[in-house]
């Protein structure tokens, strides 16, 4: 008898055994996908993982349905990457599988299938499945595989929806599909021939008779005048009261010049490339630096302060593996800020270069695993987010992991909870690649292995081109409340600098780490602030919806007139949020561009391009966000930051409260003054003495590391100590709280580490489920194994329990 072992996308942490023929048996191969029976009537698709001739104790071995490829789809080296990020982030490890691969190679009975919109099908060339498929999708917008199979008739109905994805006719259901060309915006310039005053006065001379056209050139000359900015058509038609067909005739007649900034950008970075990139001396010492320590180390941490140019190092290095003909991987910790880098490398590597990431439509994703799984000169770069790392490397040289502090590289919900960097090195070593950290404020568990010849450790000190770090200037706010110098939420001395910076034609940030317009409303009379029904938290106010929202769980409701407590109508806003300084500054600057960018407003595929295009492109004078403006964008007009409020993110009941906050201030200013002219920061705080808020204006990393490490080392806490975290939740309060307490004395009996709780978290109910908390500290010279293993066995036994087995339980190993 023969017998495949396979993994099931469904969170188990078993492997089943089904039973093949024996021509199936030599024909399947480890990594190949397998439809197969689970449970009464489901098919799934199961991935292949050994074959063998044992047959299962437990349970009668099923026969499997279809074996789905020809080839496999799936490398030793990734099922055995999947097995330890299972074991090591203790999960299933079919809830790695399931999180591995893009959807579009899962199908399952209950997979929800479409057509496939705007494209042109030839029914002459479908087969006559593909055609039954195809006719039923006429008469109903959507299928599920299940009504496939009594469709076909068959159960075996996989490869034909598998082949009909591949050539684009149907799509997965859930996915929607946006699309979005980089805006191209107009900009107009006068001809060089006319470009003087006697270029001028022939000019008008010559419009004299067409009156339009000269009002339009005179309303050039008054904006460029005020304003060095570019002048678009857009405000040249609103200027002059005219329509853009005039100054079409005037381009035509060859007085102006019509130009795109979005080309221009292009066209910059393909002079970089003919110049053949030169790295500055500095750039150049850290270049040598790494590729010295990759011959002692496998990983390598490129400390370099904000704007040195650590992308075109990372090019330099690219190069080089490239050459060797190497897959190089590049992780980001923000999808959105995959435009900005792809533009970069293309313009370097041309068509090389892939992006994957999961706002990537489910086609998009298998044809980039396929080159991968290839090792196709198309896909010798990959580009994305964390889940890139799941990709079928052939041959991978280099993974280089851009932002590497940013804690989004770690996944939270849903399982595999997994840290893309740390995963990411454990990827590398079973390749023998290299991998290169690079962050201007390098987490403090990785400057830790970097100063203790873990890895290797090279730092940049100046920024690019002599740009000189921002000048940082702290305002007291306490000061400015009492002395009355406060307007809303902006001191003087921000707003005198904001004003001198904008009369310049320059950009603003403004940093405010909290969406919405201010994030709680408080009676006058009673106190009583809403609530969302369903999560132990505050609503949000969003004026622009005159709407309170959950932030959690999405809940929304009108704002209310009065207090549903006492009825009283006096309501007042406390603290404040991204919309409510874009409210204000609107009003103190209302003939300037104000934008936003937070999760209110960048929502859709390319919500984040669209705003960071228009900031770009110059259509956007002040931009007010959160912290998705920390991430590594590169502006080259914005002259002065401005951080609303420091403190808010200091006292986050968080032991990594400080260090993120460092991060943060750092990153944030580190947008400021990126040419010639020196950047200008402003940070307003209560509290100007804080040290993380002087290391921040001092540049000082290292005296914000050091204290920060005394710190864990005191309070056990990374890197000192690992955190294994387990959340338990249920509706029923009393038999959560029951249940965590046998946990928790369970726990504390049988491991001899400290174990903490069971807590209630700052918000202790989420969709009405509520939530105790438990955490393990394990020091890092402890073998991990055995004790993660203990934990494991304790985790059984939790759920034996009759009455505490509908709790949901959940591991966090390294949580962030
Ligand atoms: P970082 O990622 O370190 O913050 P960037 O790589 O974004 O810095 O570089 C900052 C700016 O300097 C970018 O606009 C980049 O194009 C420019 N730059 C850096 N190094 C070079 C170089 N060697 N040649 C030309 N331009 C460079
Ligand atoms: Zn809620
Ligand atoms: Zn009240």
């Amino acid at each position: 008898m023969y017998f495949v072992e396979v993994i099931l996308p469904l969170s188990l942490s078993k492997t089943f055994t089904y039973r093949v023929s024996e021509a199936e048996y030599s024909y399947i191969k480890k990594g190949m996908r397998i439809a197969v029976p689970f449970g009464k009537s489901k098919i799934y698709t199961a991935l292949a993982i050994e074959l063998h001739q044992n047959e299962p104790t437990l349970y009668e071995a099923k026969e499997i349905h279809q074996i789905l490829d020809e080839t496999p789809v799936v490398t030793a080296i990734q099922i055995a990457h999947w097995q330890w990020i299972a074991s090591y982030y203790m999960c299933a490890i079919g809830d790695v599988y399931r999180g591995a691969m893009p959807s579009a190679f899962l199908l399952e009975t209950e997979t929800v299938i479409s057509q496939a919109k705007d494209i042109f099908i030839d029914e002459a060339m479908l087969s006559d499945e593909e055609f039954l498929i195809f006719d039923a999708l006429q008469h109903q917008s959507s299928l599920k595989v299940q009504d496939i199979i009594s469709i076909l008739g068959k159960k075996t109905v996989f490869p034909v929806l598998q082949k009909m994805i591949d050539k684009n006719i149907l799509t997965l259901e859930e996915e929607v599909v946006e699309l979005y060309t980089p805006k191209l915006i107009r900009y107009v310039r006068l001809s060089a021939k006319y470009d003087s005053n006697e270029g001028l006065s022939d000019l008008l001379e010559k419009l004299k008779s067409a009156k339009k056209q000269k009002d339009i050139v005179l309303s050039f000359f008054q904006l460029k005048a005020v304003d060095k900015k570019p002048i678009s058509v857009k405000q040249l038609v609103e200027k002059s009261g005219t329509s853009s067909s005039i100054i079409k005739a005037l381009v035509e007649k060859g007085i102006f010049e019509e130009y795109h900034i979005q080309e221009d950008r292009v066209s910059f970075d393909q002079n970089l490339k003919e110049k053949n990139l030169q790295l500055s001396p500095a750039q150049q010492n850290a270049f040598d630096g790494i590729t010295k320590s990759f011959t002692e180390k496998e990983v390598c941490l490129l400390h370099g302060v904000t704007s040195s140019g650590k992308t075109e190092i990372y090019i330099k290095l690219i190069e080089e593996y490239i050459k060797e003909g190497k897959q190089v991987l590049f992780l980001l910790p923000e999808i959105a800020l995959t435009t900005q880098l792809v533009g970069r490398l293309t313009s370097f590597f041309g068509n090389q270069v892939a992006v994957f990431h999961s706002k990537y439509t489910n086609n998009e994703r298998v044809e980039v695993w396929k080159q991968v799984l290839d090792n196709s000169p198309k896909a010798k770069i990959v580009i994305g987010a964390r889940s890139a790392l799941f990709l079928p490397f052939q041959n991978l040289g280099l993974v280089i992991i851009d932002e590497e502090h940013e804690q989004t590289f770690k996944q939270h919900d849903p399982a595999p909870r997994y840290h893309a960097r740390d995963s990411a090195i454990v990827l590398a070593n079973s390749f023998k690649a290299k991998v290169l950290l690079g962050s201007a404020t390098p987490s403090l568990e990785t400057y830790f292995n970097a100063t203790n010849d873990k890895f290797g450790l090279v730092e940049i000190s100046e920024r690019y081109g002599n740009v000189m770090m921002p000048e940082i200037e702290l305002v007291d706010l306490k000061d400015k409340y009492f002395r009355k110098r406060m307007k809303g939420h902006c001191s003087d001395t921000l707003l005198e600098q904001m004003a001198e910076a904008l009369a310049l034609g320059e950009q603003i940030i403004l940093f405010q780490n909290r969406r919405g317009y201010s994030p709680v409303l408080e009676c006058i009379t009673c106190g009583h602030v809403p609530e969302c029904p369903q999560c132990d938290v505050s609503l949000t106010y969003h004026k622009n919806k005159n709407q309170l929202r959950c932030h959690y769980c999405g809940y929304s409701m009108a704002k209310p007139t009065n207090c549903h407590n006492c009825s009283s109508v006096d309501l007042t806003t406390k603290g404040f949020g991204t919309e409510q300084i874009e409210m204000e500054i609107k009003e103190l600057f209302p003939e300037k561009k104000v934008g936003r960018m937070d999760q209110d407003t960048t929502r859709g595929k390319y919500g984040y391009e669209k705003i960071i295009d228009s900031f770009k492109n110059r259509e956007i004078d002040i931009l007010v966000g959160t912290q998705m403006l920390a991430k590594g964008l590169d502006f080259d007009n914005v002259s002065l930051v401005g951080i609303m409020n420091a403190d808010n993110m200091l006292y986050h009941p968080d032991f990594r409260a400080f260090e993120r906050s460092f991060q943060m201030m750092t990153q944030v200013s580190g947008r400021a003054g990126r040419s010639e002219k020196r950047g200008k920061v402003i940070i307003q705080t209560y509290n100007p003495n804080h040290n993380t808020i002087q290391q921040v204006t001092n540049n000082d990393y290292f005296g914000m590391y050091k204290e920060q490490l005394y710190d864990r080392h005191i309070f056990k806490y990374p890197p000192y100590y690992r955190l294994v975290k387990i959340t338990l939740k249920h509706r029923d309060f009393d038999k959560l709280k029951e249940g965590s307490m046998w946990l928790y004395q369970v726990m504390s009996q049988n491991l001899d580490l400290p174990v903490l709780g069971p807590e209630e978290p700052a918000i202790s109910r989420i969709r009405n489920e509520y939530i105790r908390t438990i955490l393990i500290k394990i020091p890092t010279n402890k073998p991990l194994g055995s004790t993660k293993k203990t934990i494991q066995k304790i985790l059984n036994s939790f759920e034996a329990v009759p009455q505490y087995r509908p709790i949901k339980v959940v591991a966090n190993v390294d949580f962030y």
